[in-house]
């Protein structure tokens, strides 16, 4: 007979793992299906996020802020030292090896909490039951489920005209693991994924060229920051083409390719200007992800999908099933692991009969550049968007004691309030370690804070969060240490 469960969860990223360990938490019975491998093809807990997303790619920005550190910015502190030489395959394996003792750690977590782990694909089934095909191979196994929780979070979408062959044009994932630097990298799309990962290689040598579709850079961030991050990414050495279309990628063999394999790539794309022509030594697609619903077969229980193919959830994550629930990337809203994991809290312990619900107007964003750009909360364009009078106040790095000690200058911290209640709507940050900083930015918006309880609150001297003190002060026309 099938065994049991009170939640099964398919899935276990961000989402779907930490929904079953607070499940767990609460009592239940729970057992978390995931189909993930890692890097050596073995069954890895963790999802997109830790295998081949948020944590490996952080691993490698760290890696190569090194090198780039090591290689030109030590010398401003009078640091002497010889050839600066990078390991590329050491740094993989680096990376590899952090990916590891977190999945690890996930499993560990499971047994701890005694989540019982499914390694194989789920598959819906009427009745509230769920087919596993065991990635080990052997017999398929049947669960029951009193609830079920869908996170089978996102997959990177394709362009038909640019096919993947996984070795010169590539996915994020594959960008996360070259042997080699390449000479000539292209990017196509100039989102989150591309920035971090164009960083990644610039910093190593290569020569980066990212093609965005859209005029506009990073239009979900603050105009102001993003002019200023276009501005300091284009310094760095990435060069950013707007408006570029891709029409095809061809992959061929250059002049070392000669006698053996092809090793280049040959892009065509159209701008505002007409037709062009590139030639890369590897190129990666980040265009976007896609809700993965692949293989859980949605059309045989009658699930809903929206008209972008997110699975269809309330603000409570609950789908047009009943006891069948679906979080993170596979649902509306943004592909971020921090929302993902608190869509799956919120859904097991309202299951546990807790009011729970996930703030969507407190959910911070961070690109992992140097520096990092985050935010969270409106933004100006949105503000003039919705006519609601706000003030602005901006406070430049420039003028920060620790940036300056820092040597890093570069970026602003942005605070839009509210003109009549004071309410702080937006806060915007381009700066080293904006994603630690931004958590100050969250809290206030989230305890609903004015700008007066940011110029009230007491921040650490020196320390780049001052620039969210001299914001907020700024919002009232009061910085006490600039005058511009
Ligand atoms: P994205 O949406 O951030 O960026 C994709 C970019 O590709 C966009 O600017 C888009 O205009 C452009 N684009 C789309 N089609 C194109 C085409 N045919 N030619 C050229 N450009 C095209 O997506 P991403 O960078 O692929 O990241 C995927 C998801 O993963 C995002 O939702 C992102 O939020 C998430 N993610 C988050 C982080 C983070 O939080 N730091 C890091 C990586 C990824």
């Amino acid at each position: 007979m099938a065994e049991t469960f009170d939640l099964v969860v398919l899935g276990a990223g961000p989402a779907g793992y930490t929904a079953a360990i607070r499940a767990a938490q609460l009592g239940m019975r729970v057992a978390c299906v995931d189909s993930g491998v890692g890097p050596e093809g073995k069954p890895s807990l963790g999802g997109t996020c830790l295998n081949v997303g948020c944590i490996p790619s952080k691993a490698l920005l760290e890696s190569s802020e090194h090198f780039h550190r090591t290689s030109v910015d030590l010398k401003e502190h009078g640091i002497s030292i010889g050839d600066v030489r990078m390991d590329v395959p050491a740094m993989i394996e680096r990376k590899n090896k952090i990916v590891r003792g977190l999945a690890s750690g996930v499993g560990t977590l499971f047994a701890k909490n005694k989540v019982v782990p499914f390694a194989g694909s789920g598959r819906l089934l009427a009745g509230m039951r769920v087919e596993v095909t065991p990635l080990a191979g052997g017999p398929v196994e049947t669960v029951t489920a009193k609830n079920i929780l869908i996170a089978t979070g996102s997959l990177p979408r394709e362009i038909a005209a640019v096919p993947a062959d996984g070795n010169l044009v590539v996915d994020s994932s594959g960008a996360l693991d070259f042997s080699t630097t390449p000479e000539k990298l292209g990017v196509i799309g100039a989102g989150v994924i591309g920035l971090e990962l164009g960083s990644v290689w610039n910093r190593l040598g290569s020569k980066v060229v990212l093609l965005e579709a859209m005029d506009t850079f990073l239009p979900g961030a603050d105009e102001q920051i993003a002019e200023a991050a276009l501005k300091e990414m284009t310094r760095q050495g990435l060069d950013i083409r707007l408006g570029a279309r891709v029409l095809s990628a061809k992959t061929g063999k250059g002049k070392e390719g000669k006698e053996g394999k092809e090793d280049k790539v040959e892009v065509e794309y159209e701008d505002a200007s007409g037709k062009h022509g590139i030639e890369f030594s590897k190129l990666v697609v980040a265009i976007g992800r896609k809700p993965n619903t692949h293989g859980i077969d949605v059309n045989e229980v009658g699930l809903l999908l929206d008209e972008r193919g997110n699975i269809h959830v309330d603000d409570f994550c609950r789908t047009n099933l009943p006891n069948i629930y679906a979080v993170g990337d596979v649902v509306r809203g943004p592909m971020l692991a921090h929302k993902a994991s608190e869509e799956g809290v919120m859904v097991v312990e309202r299951l546990a009969g807790e009011a729970s619900r996930v703030n969507y107007d407190a959910i911070p964003w961070v690109i992992y550049t140097a520096p990092e750009i985050a935010w969270v909360g409106k933004t100006e364009r949105q503000l003039r968007a919705s006519a609601r009078e706000y003030k602005v106040g901006v406070f430049p790095l420039s003028a920060n004691g620790r940036a300056r000690a820092m040597g890093q200058t570069i970026g602003l911290t942005k605070v839009l309030a509210d003109r009549h209640s004071d309410r702080v709507l937006g806060i915007h940050i381009m700066a080293p370690m904006a994603s630690e900083m931004i958590a100050e930015a969250v809290l206030a918006i989230e305890f609903g804070s004015s700008a007066e309880d940011l110029q009230r609150t007491v921040h650490a001297h020196p320390s780049l969060s001052e620039t969210v003190h001299e914001a907020a002060l700024a919002a009232d026309g009061r910085m006490l240490n600039f005058h511009g």
